[in-house]
């Protein structure tokens, strides 16, 4: 099949925007009488003028010989064998020509007899952009020809803004049910519509999701929360059903900690566009937080005992579905538990706000006023209080203490 093919003028698409270090292994790979293109999500991104985050290289050069051809290479992976090129500033991947349906790089072929068919198979460049999963990712531009290759009709929905599947999507949902979530986090990303026809496919394979190994899912779900859209990735999420599949709500009604999550997801894309720093861990404390809240009954009185049993259960329970790191988990804990400081008014509290961890259980208890207005005055006194000096933080105390006598 012969592609169609435009120049890159015409798409905005230039040099100017790709890293030297691409270039400059595409030039070499191409000298060498190789085929190497960019492809994926930096030629996706580019065209539609956002900032590409990595540049990924493919090739009809076998991973030996890549190695073979630049001396600051490593190959890495067991099945699919890969190529990083690694420079001062950047990894650059490089991959080789693959068929094949599953591109979750683990996957191999196996015969009724439990036999491996089919590993580690080279392709064509053709093969290569049939088993990508959406056409909008499926572009391939050659940087010295000014051309991009586009084998399916990715440049037409790039500009119609939409989701597509390559094939059939029930197919290609079943190969591999993590490009849900990679639909679902384009889509939210680019602010594209998910094509019609994979809305049902979508929806009867949700629960597919929790059958994905662990690791994968984690990643996946930092990628939808921790990339500057987490707002569009949970009205999208949402939409689809999936939230309640990635983290199993049970009898809690995700409806009353909506404006929770809104708010939190507002803060998380705000801290990215002010380039702050985000902390997994309090991104799983606030979406695992509608379970531990309404168990645990940490809003009313604190039954430690009965706390522990629910933080336990909950985090245990997630652990299940996606694999949160165990570093993050005493963070996550600590961020809960500190919710119970800010109903204490002593001398403890000025340590409080002096620890390590004050600040991340604050912004959480921000986020929590956006359910609880009862919590409104309290906030209200906190940011005072945080921010004074010693001797006023002393003064409000004091305040504070007789006016609860007073109550
Ligand atoms: P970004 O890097 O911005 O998250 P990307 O599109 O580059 O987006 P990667 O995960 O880096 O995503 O994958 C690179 C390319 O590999 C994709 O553009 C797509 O063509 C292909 N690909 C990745 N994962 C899959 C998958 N699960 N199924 C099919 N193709 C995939
Ligand atoms: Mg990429």
């Amino acid at each position: 099949m012969i592609p169609k093919v435009y120049t890159d003028k015409r798409y905005g698409l230039n040099k100017e925007q790709i890293s030297n270090n691409a270039l400059s292994i595409i030039l070499k790979l191409q000298n060498n009488g190789y085929k190497a293109f960019l492809v994926g999500g930096c030629i996706r991104d580019s065209i539609k003028g956002e900032n590409p985050k990595d540049f990924d290289i493919v090739t009809n050069c076998e991973p030996e010989e890549i190695r073979g051809i630049f001396r600051n290479s490593r190959i890495i992976g067991k099945r699919f064998k890969l190529v990083h090129i690694t420079f001062a500033n950047e990894i650059v991947e490089t991959t080789t020509f693959r068929s094949g349906t599953d591109a979750s790089s683990e996957s191999i072929e196996i015969d009724e007899d439990g036999k491996i068919v089919r590993d580690n198979q080279w392709g064509t460049q053709e093969e290569d952009a049939f088993r990508r999963d959406f056409t909008i990712n499926a572009l391939y531009y050659d940087p010295y020809s000014n051309e991009i290759s586009d084998y399916t009709t990715g440049l037409k929905d790039l500009k119609e803004k939409k989701i597509k599947f390559i094939g059939d999507p029930e197919t290609r949902i079943q190969e591999d049910p993590i490009r849900i979530l990679r639909a679902i986090r384009f889509a939210s990303k680019l602010k594209f519509q998910i094509d019609h026809k994979a809305h049902n496919p979508i929806k009867n394979s949700v629960l597919k999701l929790k059958h994905m190994p662990p690791a994968r899912l984690y990643e996946e779900i930092l990628k939808l929360f921790l990339s500057g859209h987490a707002s569009e990735s949970y009205r999208n999420l949402k939409a689809f059903g999936i939230m309640e599949v990635l983290f199993p709500f049970h009898g809690v009604d995700i409806d009353e900690y909506h404006e929770f999550l809104v708010k939190a997801f507002f803060d998380t894309d705000n801290r990215i566009k002010n380039n702050k720093p985000l902390n997994p861990g309090f991104l799983f404390a606030t979406l695992m937080w509608p379970r531990v809240a309404h168990n645990s009954g940490l809003k009313e009185r604190l039954d430690f005992q009965k706390f522990y049993r629910v933080v336990a259960t909950t985090i245990k329970e997630q652990q299940q579905i996606c694999a949160i790191p165990r570093r993050f988990i005493s963070f996550i804990k600590d961020i809960w538990m500190n919710q119970v400081r800010f109903k204490n008014f002593g001398k403890k509290s000025i340590g409080f706000t002096q620890s390590l961890r004050f600040r991340a259980a604050y912004d959480f208890f921000l986020i929590r006023g956006a359910i609880e207005p009862e919590l409104k005055t309290d906030i209200n006194w906190w940011t005072e209080f945080r921010a004074s000096n010693y001797d006023k933080k002393n003064r409000l105390l004091k305040e504070k203490r007789k006016e609860m006598r007073k109550n």
